[in-house]
């Protein structure tokens, strides 16, 4: 396994164990000489620029033809997930780790910010969305798995988190062996609530469209504990650091891709490539500093792979 080693103990579980949809031909990216983890409390960290290519062309690719065609890109993404997938309520702007990805990936295809449509995409309808064309690519805290590769295809994994669970402060859930009978919130259409669905932990799973409806919920004390990747619970911590915590005892490896066209090989290695090259210059690293690590997760860039 090829993971670069991270001196985080919190993921060292979705670490050891990278999927068999985690597990690359193309393996480790290569170049960076900095094994050391990304993130910590790198407030001031700068996004990075990402430089826009030209003369761009991709042939055998619907996608591509579409995106030929409306001369911009539509990119599916999340807008409650701070420092992942978030929407400026005020500025209607988007930003996080996320973001950047969808961004790496337009600029690589020959896109800049201005040509670029963000459209937000809860998790349930991810597949309808990009299997109907609504958008071009989906870059939000998207798991590959075999059920989705039924629907759509992968490129990456670019991120590997693990599910976990937040909770007030003070609760008596300390793990996931103490939701016998309590309310866990999740979102309808994630590995997340169908893992406490279907799992041996007893609980009783509430589910909304979006996480922040479950992160309200817990504030005002409707269920006991949200249970979502901890990438994505993490911002939501450190949002509302006096009232909830993440318990930080990941179960489970969710290696997130970017979602894409059911069998558009073409424009999968495009996106393989485009993402492999900003691992490998260091923007990678740069941006999840700006936006992810500022939550508090620590994380190793993952293989790259494209994962049918
Ligand atoms: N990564 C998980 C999934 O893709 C949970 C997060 C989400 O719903 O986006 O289902």
């Amino acid at each position: 396994m090829n993971l670069r080693k991270t001196a985080a103990a919190a993921f060292a579980v979705v670490a050891l164990t990278a999927s068999a949809t985690a597990c690359g031909k193309s393996g480790s990216p290569s170049g960076s000489t900095t094994p050391s983890a990304a993130g910590g409390s790198s407030a001031a960290a700068a996004l990075p620029t990402y430089a826009v290519k030209t003369g761009v062309k991709l042939s055998g690719s619907k996608t591509w033809d579409r995106i030929e065609k409306n001369g911009k890109i539509t990119i599916g993404v999340k807008a409650d997930q701070p420092n992942l997938g978030f929407q400026d309520p005020a500025t209607k702007k988007y930003s996080g780790f996320d973001i950047e990805i969808a961004k790496m990936v337009a600029a690589d295809l020959g896109f800049g910010e201005d040509k670029i449509t963000f459209k937000t995409i809860q998790s349930a309808n991810r597949e309808t969305a990009i299997a109907g064309g609504q958008v071009d690519y989906y870059v939000g805290t998207y798991t590959i798995n075999p059920e989705r590769q039924k629907q759509v295809s992968f490129a990456g994994p670019y991120f590997v988190a693990g599910q976990d669970l937040l909770v007030k402060k003070g609760s008596s859930i300390k793990s996931k062996d103490d939701l016998k009978g309590k309310k866990v919130c999740s979102a309808t259409g994630s590995t997340s609530i169908q893992r406490i669905k279907n799992g041996p932990y007893g609980a009783k799973p509430v589910e909304y469209d979006a996480y922040s409806l479950c992160v309200d919920n817990l504030i005002s004390g409707q269920v006991d504990a949200v249970t979502t990747d901890d990438a994505i619970l993490k911002g939501f911590a450190a949002k509302y650091p006096d009232q909830i915590q993440v318990l930080g005892k990941p179960f489970s490896e969710e290696p997130y891709g970017v979602g894409l066209l059911k069998g558009d090989t073409a424009f999968q290695d495009a996106v393989t490539a485009a993402l492999k090259s900003h691992e490998d210059n260091g923007d990678w690293k740069k941006a999840y500093d700006a936006t992810l690590g500022k939550s508090g997760v620590t994380a190793a860039i993952p293989p790259l792979d494209s994962s049918s």
